[in-house]
């Protein structure tokens, strides 16, 4: 299946991953199997998903070649200062059976480790041959720039949340004036459970051009410059229709008609480490 890439300070990053939270065991490593067997390249997980065995374990189940998909791990919030980094994503690569990630992310900021300390472990952990691109995840606007100043790699990536009821336009400027790739996670808002694809408008362009919801947000994602989305499934047919995003595209108006859904209280991760967003 054709695929959009993002490239990002040489990273090719394929615009639709497939997220592992919350998903482990024979789930997770069957979900991942399913998701590379049905045309997937990128897979994303994290230390603290607890599911990088069963990730691991799905990529071999998968039978593909470790350099026909790009893989993404990221490193908590507590183990970020320096050394424990390097420690956090040594132990990643082994549980996943990989000698390096694709991509390796600092999954949110701590209010603990100077941006500055934490970035230049990222960095070392790439020099180390860790990882072969390196990101951050969570990080707001003010973040970002401590982080672009400390960096002595490129930063390919800003991973947060983003779907039609949250309006990311701040940050997805500056990640994109600084050559990032905007990578979008909860990118369905969460499925059935966040009323994302219940709002009519979608299921109205869906109904018109024959698509499933899933697929319309989805195009909407990946039709936005330098953005790519990493939707969950377990559900195999779910797992392969929502990579099928690329045969068709949405026109301007139902573009901006989705963007209109954006809501003060659109956020579906609310959690108490998170920074004060911008
Ligand atoms: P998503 O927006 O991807 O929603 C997942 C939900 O949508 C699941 O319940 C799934 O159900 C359902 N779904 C999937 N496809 C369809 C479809 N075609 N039609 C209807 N429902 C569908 O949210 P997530 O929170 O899972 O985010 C995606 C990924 O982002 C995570 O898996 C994780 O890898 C990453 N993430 C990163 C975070 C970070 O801090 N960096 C935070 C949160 C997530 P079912 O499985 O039953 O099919």
């Amino acid at each position: 299946m054709d695929q959009i890439i993002v490239e990002a300070h040489g990273a090719k990053i394929p615009a639709i991953g497939f997220g592992t939270w919350p998903m482990k065991g024979d789930q997770c490593t069957s979900a991942v199997a399913t998701a590379l067997q049905s045309g997937y390249r990128h897979i994303d997980t994290a230390a603290f998903y607890g599911n990088e065995t069963d990730v691991g374990a799905g990529l071999k189940a998968s039978g593909r070649q470790r350099d026909s998909y790009f893989l993404t791990t990221k490193v908590w919030k507590d183990d970020i200062a320096p050394g424990q980094l390097e420690r956090s994503a040594e132990a990643s690569l082994k549980r996943l059976g990989v000698s390096a990630v694709d991509l390796l992310l600092i999954h949110w900021p701590n209010p603990d480790v100077a941006t500055a300390d934490c970035i230049k472990a990222l960095c070392n952990a790439k020099r180390l041959g860790l990882a072969r691109h390196v990101g951050v995840s969570n990080f707001t606007t003010r973040h970002l720039a401590d982080a672009l100043k400390a960096a002595t790699e490129p930063l390919v990536c800003n991973q947060v949340e983003y779907h039609p009821h949250l309006d990311q336009a701040k940050l997805l400027a500056a990640t994109r004036a600084a050559g990032m790739a905007f990578v979008s996670y909860c990118p369905l808002g969460r499925g059935d459970t966040g009323g994302v694809m219940d709002e009519p408008v979608i299921k109205d362009i869906a109904t018109r051009l024959g698509k499933t919801s899933a697929q319309i947000v989805l195009r909407w994602h990946v039709q936005q410059l330098g953005v790519v989305a990493i939707p969950k499934s377990a559900t195999p047919s779910r797992i392969a229709s929502n990579l099928d995003i690329v045969s068709f595209s949405l026109a301007a108006p139902d573009m901006a008609a989705i963007s209109a859904l954006a809501r003060p209280n659109g956020r579906v991760v609310n959690v108490a480490h998170a920074p004060t967003w911008d």
